[in-house]
């Protein structure tokens, strides 16, 4: 089960710039995680200042 992103993302790209598996990209509206790729390790909520990634 990866993470994935809700609409409360504000495009800070800490949480890119934090994930492990360089899983998580810029997208149109928000930032985007590679399901494929995600190893839930939780990172990506915990850099997060509007709590947007969610398990
Ligand atoms: Fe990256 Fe970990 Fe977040 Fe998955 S849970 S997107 S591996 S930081
Ligand atoms: Fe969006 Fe949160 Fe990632 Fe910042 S850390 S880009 S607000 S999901």
């Amino acid at each position: 089960m990866a993470y994935s992103i809700g609409d409360e993302c504000v495009k800070c790209g800490a949480c890119a710039q934090n994930c492990p598996m360089s899983c998580i990209k810029e997208g149109s509206s928000k930032y985007e995680i590679d399901a494929s790729q995600c190893i839930d390790c939780g990172t990506c909520a915990g850099v997060c200042p509007v709590g947007a990634p969610h398990a």
